[in-house]
């Protein structure tokens, strides 16, 4: 991406400033205080893009920021305070203190933060040059200020490098988050590591280790939903070693062969499959990402028997210990579970009403995104092969007209121990889900004269309904 700015330390730089972000810096100055743009926004202003998020660091303390702003939030320890936009539409500004210690070390000890100092000292703490730049505002109105850049970011970028800001292996080792950063930020912006700087986390690579699950996890999620492929930084990550201390089940795909029309390996297959889904899904792209994890465990004769369900169990533990939310967990395992179904023309649509079953309807449209990309990174010349889209309207079709699950069915747990006179229990649940099956089987039974009969005539075989099919397939999901 090239830099469109010759802008150096000190220049006259200008930005182009939300009306939110006009007011934050020019109700600041006027109190008197110091207020400067910083970090991210002042990078993609250098390089002559339109920032997204606007950050701005002050002399003020948070308190004082707070009281100068009505509508204004402070909840968290590291002093930074959310300025809200005026409008809707608006843009939030986050307002930071100066600080001078331990402001980026792992949340969990925020005793470490300390305010008072200068923008140059908390341009210091900050962990590369391209985001150690700050921009002083001058003529407010104009549009105009300075850069200010102690640590020559803006010719990193100019010539395509990132590097640490200060001593490299001081820097990691004060937050080993920052070669994950350095990774994202590398790919993201077409840099190379400043030599000094990579061996620094050749180096310290295992210190990745002690890492929280959130941090990496919030680094991840930003690197799948970027610009750049994904495939990318995954890729830089295995090579500098941080793949295998972060994601080893990961880096144990690597050398699992496969037999596809495209070259490589399963772990090559795999981040084709990520670069292949949506940036705007990160979360279906980690599902790309992982859902083959279970051939490193798997091989055997050349076949991956069981793959599926390996992989959304070692899929599962992945993400439990980087503290995805369980909704985000569940969603993934279930299209890990899933993605080997094999479709033909023949499925009855009984057949087509069993599988929407078992998937689950709210998961068909990923689960069909998943196998587009699978087959893309295959190889496939068609990636809607296997009838993927002759599947999709079936199933659309009948989840339209049918039945899919029991909270469909003309009866329910409570017509069931009324009816029948049984008592509330897991018997209900069997007996609904053998209805379910008969119903996905003809929904012309979905009647309730017909199930309460149904139901009546399953209760009274009461060691059939322990054994029911419905229940068995039900506990492998
Ligand atoms: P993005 O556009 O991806 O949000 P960003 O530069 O704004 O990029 P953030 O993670 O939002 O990145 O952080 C904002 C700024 O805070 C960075 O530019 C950097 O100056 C500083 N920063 C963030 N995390 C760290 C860290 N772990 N160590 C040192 N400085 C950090
Ligand atoms: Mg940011």
């Amino acid at each position: 991406m090239p830099v469109r700015t010759d802008a150096r330390h000190g220049d006259d730089l200008h930005v182009d400033l939300p009306p939110d972000v006009h007011h934050v810096l020019a109700i600041l100055t006027e109190a008197g205080r110091e207020a400067a743009l910083v970090g991210g926004c002042v990078r993609d202003a250098v390089r002559g893009e339109t920032p997204t998020d606007w950050d701005v660091a002050t002399s003020a303390t948070p308190d004082a920021v707070s009281a100068l702003f009505a509508r204004s939030t402070w909840e968290n320890p590291f002093g930074t305070v959310t300025v809200l936009p005026r409008d809707p539409g608006g843009k939030a500004v986050e307002v930071t203190t100066y600080r001078i210690e331990g402001p980026y070390r792992d949340r969990r000890r925020p005793e470490t933060v300390r305010w008072g100092g200068s923008l140059e000292e908390d341009l210091s703490r900050r962990d590369f040059t391209i985001n150690a730049m700050a921009w002083v505002p001058g003529d407010l109105g104009a549009g105009s200020g300075r850069l200010v850049d102690p640590f020559g970011g803006a010719d990193d970028l100019r010539a395509g490098v990132l590097r640490a800001v200060g001593n490299p292996d001081e820097r990691i080792a004060e937050d080993a988050l920052r070669m994950v950063r350095a990774v994202r930020f590398a790919t993201r912006f077409d840099l190379e590591l400043d030599p000094v700087t990579e061996s620094a986390v050749r180096r310290l690579v295992p210190e990745a280790a002690s890492l929280s699950g959130e941090r990496v996890r919030e680094e991840l999620l930003r690197m799948l939903a970027g610009p750049a492929a994904p495939s990318r930084a995954l890729s830089m990550m295995e090579s500098l070693g941080l793949l295998n201390v972060l994601f080893p089940e990961l880096a144990a795909l690597r050398g699992v062969p496969q037999a596809k029309a495209l070259r490589g390996d399963a772990l090559d297959h795999s981040l084709r499959t990520t670069d292949a889904l949506p940036a705007t899904d990160p979360v279906l792209r980690l599902a790309g990402l992982l859902h083959d994890l279970g051939k490193a465990t798997t091989l055997a004769d050349g076949h991956f028997i069981g793959h599926e369900r390996e992989g959304a169990e070692l899929a599962e533990a992945l993400l439990k210990r980087l503290r995805f939310p369980r909704a985000e967990i569940a969603r993934i395992a279930r299209l890990i579970r899933h993605h080997m179904f094999a479709y033909s023309s023949g499925w009855t649509d009984a057949a087509v009403r069993r599988f929407v079953r078992r998937v689950g309807a709210d998961l068909l449209d990923d689960l069909y995104a998943l196998r587009r990309a699978d087959n893309a990174a295959s190889g496939a010349r068609e990636p809607a092969r296997g009838g993927l889209e002759e599947l999709r309207s079936r199933t659309a079709r009948a989840v339209a007209a049918d039945p899919m699950s029991p909270k469909q069915l003309t009866v329910d747990g409570g017509d069931l121990v009324r009816e029948l006179g049984l008592r509330p229990g897991p018997v209900i649940g069997r007996l609904l889900d053998e209805l379910m099956e008969a119903v996905l089987e003809d929904p012309g039974l979905n009647r309730r004269d017909l199930l309460l009969a149904l139901a009546r005539e399953s209760s009274s075989r009461e060691p059939s309904v322990e054994q029911s099919p419905a229940r068995e397939s039900s506990a492998q999901e």
